[in-house]
């Protein structure tokens, strides 16, 4: 047993709802070190995700994240939009056409997605982007899959994220619009790093 469709359905409805609460405050957060667009680029993405689970309901969680990953791919544009799809992508081809998730292929699919998000944009981890709340999560999901059921993955997966979003404040941006800044991006959280964090929450949310 463990997680199935209904999960993953919840859980991406609780993103949509997540990136409506948050639009302003990742606005605000683009418009210090990016170009204020990333509340809004994540609001239309996850509104898009609503439709199509509407139109088209998924029937397995593999089949849902493919979805998403379309639906982020077309939608929200910008640096996050591929790094984004690809994340839900890489996750959707690990679960594959399974009816439910167990812990294990919980933190494989957020290895997966983690790896895909670095493949894509090629930052390392400490470079202050979305990176940074997604490979504290990954570790944390693996080691929490040791002993734990899903619950704890997707909670140590969401705090690990959280902490990872929040440590990026001081850091000087070395990838994407933020590093144009140089010095003058530290002082300030990554937009991407606090959208990942939300979406990690939204995902032990669904699961509690
Ligand atoms: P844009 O910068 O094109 O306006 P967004 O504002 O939607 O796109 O997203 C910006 C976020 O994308 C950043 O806060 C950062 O987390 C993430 N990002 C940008 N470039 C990269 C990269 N090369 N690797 C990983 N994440 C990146
Ligand atoms: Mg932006
Ligand atoms: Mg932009």
């Amino acid at each position: 047993m463990g997680l199935d469709v209904t999960w993953a359905v919840k859980w991406l409805t609780l993103s949509a709802q997540a990136m409506a609460e948050h639009r302003v405050e990742l606005i605000e957060l683009d418009r210090a070190i990016g170009d204020s667009d990333h509340g809004e680029n994540m609001d239309r993405g996850f509104q898009a995700v609503l439709d199509k689970l509407a139109e088209s309901p998924p029937e397995t969680p593999g089949a849902a994240l493919k979805l998403t990953a379309m639906a982020l791919m077309s939608k929200v544009g910008g640096a996050a939009g591929p790094l984004y799809g690809t994340a839900f992508l890489r996750a959707a081809t690990t679960l594959g056409d399974a009816a439910y998730v167990d812990a294990p292929a919980l933190a494989a699919a957020l290895a997966a997605a983690r790896d895909g998000i670095v493949a894509r944009g090629k930052a390392e981890s400490g470079d202050k982007t979305m990176v940074d709340a997604w490979t504290p999560a990954a570790d944390a999901a693996a080691a929490a899959a040791a002993d734990g059921d899903t619950l704890a993955v997707l909670i140590a997966a969401a705090e690990a994220a959280e902490a990872g979003a929040v440590a990026t404040d001081p850091l000087v941006a070395r990838k994407g619009r933020a590093s144009y800044l140089g010095e003058r991006s530290a002082g300030h959280r990554d937009p991407g790093a606090a959208s990942s964090a939300l979406i990690l929450r939204a995902a032990a949310g669904a699961a509690a």
